[in-house]
Order: structure tokens, then C-alpha cells, then sequence
């Protein structure tokens, strides 16, 4: 079993964008600049939107942090991201999810301009992800195709099962996971909430991507020898232990499910991290396109 690091990939990723980072400065470009939208006071969101801000200082992008009351109403919402999507500075524009109950997140995700759509959500960037066009690929999806590539595991033709269908992550990691290209050119089984016999469907995954959000949900049982592992589940549970009063879980029993796997990704640790380089990625490629 080998662990699939998201410390260290991401760091790769990280290294490599700040050379070509200083290279754009280098060449009278401008400097990649992403701004992010957070909206009340969501502990994980703020963990989230912070890291994201963190990273983009890491590889010497310029970032702008807007903050917004849960009480904001959706049109003060879209005037905030129309004067993002008009700023020439602004490369990427992103708006942490979710959103208080007021507000339409389909409605928010169209104002966003497509150029700057470096969560790969707006409904253009979908679909020309569905058509295999050049586009901004959702973050975490994206992510977990940069770790399968780092440590070169083989996807043509594997029968890979992906539990959750969210627009976020399990939707596009199906629709990425089979196309004609590496990673890819898998046999996609896309299971959800109404899906029966589950475990039946995962015992014949050669790689298997968890992304429901309820911890410890995959079980050893569950999941074939030499399985490939990708943990996207982030649930944070109460561990008086921990000094911040909780622990985050991701949605794989890792103890158990380890051992039976070949590669298999931790919480914390995996594709979170993995998540906040791609984000990167898109960023820099949203940049650098404007540079043309
Ligand atoms: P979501 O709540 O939007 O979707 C969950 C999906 O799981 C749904 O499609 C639902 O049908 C399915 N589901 C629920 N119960 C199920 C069951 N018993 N059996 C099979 N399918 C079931 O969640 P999301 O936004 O896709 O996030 C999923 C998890 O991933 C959460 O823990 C979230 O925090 C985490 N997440 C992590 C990252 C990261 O960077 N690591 C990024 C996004 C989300």
C-alpha cells in the first residue's frame, strides 16, 4: 500500500508555479491575481477561503479577500462580482460555497464572467469540460487527477466507481475519469443516495473515489484487493482532544481500508490539498491567457 500525498504533490505544483510565476513578473507580464468572495462566518469556509489566500502568497500571486454578512442579499451579491468580472487586474474570481439559504447559487455561479471562472463551475466551463475543450476544470476533480498522474497509475480501462454526484466533485470526476485521454479512459460507475447495492457496486471498483461527506462511510468490505483509494470526504467531528475541539474524517474507514489497498489518499493530508493547487493552476492558465 502506498500513501498518495497531497502534501508533497502539492508542494510540487506549488514549486513549479512560483518559477513560472517569477518568469511572467520576469518578462513585464502581469502578476496572477485571484479574488475570493466569503460570505458569513462558516468555520470551514473561512479555513478554506484562508488557505486558498495562503497558497495564492506561497507562489507570489497577488490575491484580493472579500468578505460579506450571511444577511447580503443576492443583487448586492452580483454587484460585488460584476465589479470583479470589469477589474482588468482580476484574474480569477472565486466564491466560496456554500451560500446562506437567500441566495441562488445557480444565479450566482452564471454572473461570474467564464474567463475568470477558475472553479470550472459556470455552467459554460461544464460543458465544455463534458466536450473535452480546453476549459477550467472543477478544482477538486482536477486535483485528483494530478495526484493519479503523479504517481503514474494506470487508469485505461479500469472500472473506477465514484460515490456522490454533486457538481463539485463526484459529477465532473465521472465525466473526467472517462475520457479518451490520461487519467482516463475508465469504465465510470456514478453512485449516489438512491443507489442499491452499493457495496456489491464497490467491490468491483479498481479505483474508487468517496465523496459523500459522511465519515468513515467506506468500509474494508466495501472494497476490492489493490483497490486504488481517493478519499474526498472532509467532515469535521467533535475530538475534545483537539486543541480547535474537532477532528476532520474523511469519508473512508482509512485503518481498515488501507492495508487492502495499493494507493490510497489520507484526511487530512490528500485531496484537499490537492484541491487548493489546482485552484492555482487555473488561476495562473487565467492569467497567462489575458498575457497572450
Ligand atoms: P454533497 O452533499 O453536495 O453531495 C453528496 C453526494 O453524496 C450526493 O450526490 C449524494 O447523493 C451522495 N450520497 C449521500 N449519501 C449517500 C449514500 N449513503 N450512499 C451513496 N451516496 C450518497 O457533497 P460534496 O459537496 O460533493 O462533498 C462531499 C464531501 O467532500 C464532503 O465531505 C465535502 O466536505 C468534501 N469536499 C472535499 C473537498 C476537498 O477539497 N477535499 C472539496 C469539496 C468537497
Amino acid at each position: 500500500m502506498q500513501i498518495l500525498d497531497g502534501k508533497i504533490v502539492s508542494q510540487a505544483v506549488k514549486d513549479a508555479l512560483k518559477i513560472k510565476t517569477e518568469a511572467l513578473k520576469n518578462s513585464g507580464k502581469k502578476t496572477p491575481h485571484l479574488a475570493a468572495i466569503l460570505i458569513g462566518n462558516n468555520g470551514a469556509s473561512e479555513t478554506y477561503v484562508a488557505s486558498k489566500v495562503k497558497s495564492c502568497e506561497e507562489v507570489g500571486f497577488k490575491s484580493s479577500f472579500i468578505r460579506l454578512p450571511d444577511t447580503v442579499n443576492e443583487s448586492d451579491l452580483v454587484a460585488a462580482i460584476e465589479q470583479l468580472n470589469k477589474d482588468e487586474d482580476i484574474d480569477g474570481i472565486l466564491v466560496q460555497l456554500p451560500l446562506p439559504k437567500q441566495i441562488s447559487e445557480a444565479k450566482i455561479i452564471n454572473v461570474i464572467n467564464p474567463d475568470k471562472d477558475v472553479d470550472g463551475f459556470h455552467p459554460m466551463s461544464v460543458g465544455k469540460m463534458v466536450q473535452g475543450l480546453p476549459t477550467f476544470i472543477p478544482a477538486t476533480p482536477y486535483g485528483i487527477l494530478l495526484m493519479l498522474q503523479h504517481y503514474n497509475i494506470e487508469t485505461k480501462g479500469k472500472h473506477a466507481v465514484v460515490i456522490g454526484r454533486s457538481n463539485i466533485v463526484g459529477r465532473p470526476m465521472s465525466i473526467l475519469l472517462s475520457r479518451n485521454t490520461y487519467p482516463g479512459n475508465c469504465t465510470v460507475t456514478i453512485c449516489h443516495s438512491h443507489t442499491q447495492q452499493l457495496k456489491e457496486i464497490c467491490l468491483q471498483a479498481d479505483i474508487i473515489v468517496a465523496a459523500l461527506g459522511i465519515p468513515g462511510f467506506l468500509k474494508a468490505e466495501m472494497v476490492k484487493e489493490n483497490a486504488v483509494v481517493i478519499d474526498v470526504g472532509i467532515t469535521r467531528v467533535a475530538d475534545e482532544t483537539k486543541k480547535s475541539g474537532f477532528a476532520i474524517k474523511g469519508d473512508v474507514d482509512f485503518i481498515n481500508v488501507a492495508p487492502k489497498s495499493s494507493y490510497i489518499t489520507p484526511v487530512p493530508g490528500g485531496v484537499g490539498l490537492m484541491t487548493i493547487a489546482a485552484l492555482l493552476i487555473n488561476t495562473y492558465n487565467a492569467c497567462e491567457q489575458k498575457s497572450l
